[in-house]
């Protein structure tokens, strides 16, 4: 579904991207981890364009994600950020049906359904007509997830969705993301939550100096690593 091929990026004189190839296929589950500036975040943001890449190829169902076809690689892969990236001065709803409205992908009627019934599935119908500093931090990823899902993506893009939370929010979010994988979603998560790689991920992928160092299910990933530089990491962190 996703190929990536010799990707590389580089901002001025920093290489960033030394060179990635990774294929995804339909329905996994890839977790990304990997010490902070080893390019986790460029390379999801790379994969939607959010950062053009310096050199290489990305594919998505077979056809190149390019600067010119930006519109269709963005409803096709919803991204999640760290801190949220609601616009204050809307409403929940509005966030919401913002996109699709206006890519045409559906009527406001239609937006504000699907909406709606999104707000319902987390229980936060209710929150419809507030604006998102009326909410916790958990809410408010909840309702970011929601709102990448009203594009209905094929894949979704994660990065460190739970970092920014108070750790009493962090486990409503995480059984957001769970119940997506639950339903077959392509997802990619950039995150530190070892638990969820161990149960969620199809793989684990091990960033280091802008080159995936180690790919390995989650088993063989934590119980059995074999890059000198993922053993220290996983001793420091675990
Ligand atoms: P990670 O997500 O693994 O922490 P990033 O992909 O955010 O790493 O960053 C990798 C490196 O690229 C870091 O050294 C960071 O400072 C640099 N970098 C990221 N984005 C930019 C940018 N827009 N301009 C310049 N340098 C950047
Ligand atoms: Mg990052």
């Amino acid at each position: 579904m996703i190929k990536i091929v010799d990707l590389t990026k580089n901002f001025g004189e920093l290489e960033v991207l030394k060179g990635v190839n990774f294929e995804i296929a339909k329905g996994e589950k890839i977790v990304v981890i990997g010490a902070s500036g080893s390019g986790k975040s460029t390379l999801l943001r790379c994969l939607n364009m959010l950062e053009v890449p310096t050199s290489g190829e990305i594919f998505l169902d077979d056809e190149q994600v390019d600067v010119k076809n930006i519109n269709v690689i963005r409803q096709k892969m919803g991204m999640v950020f760290q801190n949220f990236n609601l616009f204050p001065h809307l409403t929940v709803l509005q966030n919401i049906m913002l996109a699709p409205v206006q890519l045409k992908l559906a009527s406001k009627e239609d937006a504000e359904v699907t909406a709606m019934e999104l707000l319902k599935k987390i229980g936060l119908e209710d929150k419809a007509n507030e604006h998102p500093n009326r909410l916790s931090g958990g809410q408010k990823q909840r309702i970011a997830i929601v709102r990448a899902l009203a594009m209905k993506p094929e894949v979704m893009l994660f990065d460190e969705p739970t970092s920014a939370l108070d750790p009493e929010m962090v486990g409503e979010v995480l059984s957001l993301m769970k119940s997506l994988a639950d339903v077959g979603m392509t997802m990619v998560v950039v995150t530190h939550e070892m638990g969820f790689a161990k149960e969620v991920a199809t793989k684990v992928v091990f960033m280091d100096e802008g080159v995936i160092a180690e790919v390995n299910s989650p088993k063989e990933f934590f119980e059995n690593p074999q890059h000198p530089r993922l053993k220290t990491f996983l001793s420091n962190i675990l």
